[in-house]
Parts: C-alpha cells; sequence; structure tokens
C-alpha cells in the first residue's frame, strides 16, 4: 500500500564554473559569520557574568534560622515525606536543657540530610514543611568530583548565623502567586 504521494525528482544538474570555484559559497558563509559579530550575543562569559534569576528559581537549599538565631527545623519530617525522590534523612533528637538558644523547638533534628543527586529541584520540602525551616535558594550546587560530597548535612545546609540567607524575594514572588 502506499503511504504517501510525495515525491522529489533528482536531477543531477552539473555545476557551473563558478559554483566549481566555491567563491560566492565561501563568501556568503563569511558575511553570515561577520554578520554574528555585530549581533548581541547569546552566551555569557561565566562565571564571571551571570544571569539573573527568576524570583522563583529553585536551587540549592537552606536551612533557616529564626531572628534569635535558633534553627527553626524541627524534625517533623513533613519535608522527607513529601519528597518524591526520597532525598531527604534525618535523625531527630530532643532538646536538652540549656540549648534553647540552639533549637527553637524542643525537638530538632540533629542529622539532616539531603542527597542532591537524587535531589529533583521541585520544592515539595518548602511548601510541605510547617515552620519556615527549609527553602530552595537561587545559589547553584557546586560541582564535585565525587558522588559523596553530594550528600550534603547541616554543616552545608544550615545558614551561618553572621551569613543568612535572604529567601525574602522568593517569600514575596509565592504571595504574589497565591
Ligand atoms: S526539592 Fe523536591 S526532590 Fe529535592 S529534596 Fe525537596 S522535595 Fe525532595
Ligand atoms: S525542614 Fe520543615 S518539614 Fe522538614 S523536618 Fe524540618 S520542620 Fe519538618
Amino acid at each position: 500500500m502506499q503511504l504517501t504521494n510525495r515525491s522529489i525528482v533528482v536531477v543531477n544538474k552539473q555545476m557551473t564554473w563558478m559554483e566549481k570555484l566555491y567563491l560566492p559559497a565561501i563568501v556568503m558563509g563569511l558575511a553570515i559569520t561577520i554578520k554574528h559579530l555585530f549581533r548581541k550575543k547569546a552566551t555569557l562569559k561565566y562565571p564571571e557574568q551571570t544571569r539573573a534569576f527568576a524570583p522563583v528559581y529553585r536551587g540549592m537549599h537552606v536551612l533557616k534560622r529564626d531572628e534569635q538565631g535558633r534553627e527553626n527545623c524541627t524534625a517533623c519530617g513533613l519535608c522527607a515525606v513529601s519528597c518524591p525522590a526520597e532525598a531527604i534523612t534525618m535523625i531527630a533528637a530532643e532538646r536538652k536543657k540549656g540549648e534553647e538558644n540552639l533549637y527553637r523547638e524542643e525537638k530538632y533534628a540533629a542529622t539532616y540530610e539531603i542527597n542532591m543527586l537524587r535531589c529533583i529541584y521541585c520544592g515539595l520540602c518548602e511548601e510541605a514543611c510547617p515552620k519556615d525551616a527549609i527553602y530552595l535558594t537561587d545559589r547553584l550546587v557546586p560541582s564535585e568530583y565525587s558522588r559523596g560530597k553530594f550528600i550534603f548535612g547541616k554543616d552545608i545546609l544550615v545558614e551561618p548565623i553572621d551569613k543568612r540567607v535572604d529567601i525574602s524575594k522568593r517569600k514575596k514572588a509565592y504571595q504574589i502567586k497565591s
């Protein structure tokens, strides 16, 4: 059975003397190349230059502290349960007397890990968190040579007290959307 009636007639046309010289084709190719020299470049000199990310860009996570510097996370596990990639693991612990300045709630995450190779940056952990504790940011996950280094623990994820990670723009963008 014939599937289509489309056909192309192949013509074995001999090249002209000018075409055999290839000069017109070379000149046309050069003209296209030169034209691109004066156009706005589509590429950037990364990492010296970077593009502005969208306010809701989903990059590397941060575990937030409250205004007193205490960790917000109460190890409820909702982020881990909502994670479709099963990338989050944690071990909960009870806050001891004298640790009130370290952890906001009576329970906290003694260990909190995200496997960044599993993570698909869906943001569901952020949405599930009832304690304002986890956010995705516009920071990129640094490249590494070994897979083990992509298991990010609290030493990387919890924001340093003296170097807070600003997520206000992200929060605002979500509020506008909702
Ligand atoms: S962004 Fe998505 S995949 Fe990554 S840890 Fe959070 S819930 Fe899991
Ligand atoms: S980050 Fe939020 S959702 Fe995850 S364990 Fe901590 S408090 Fe619960």
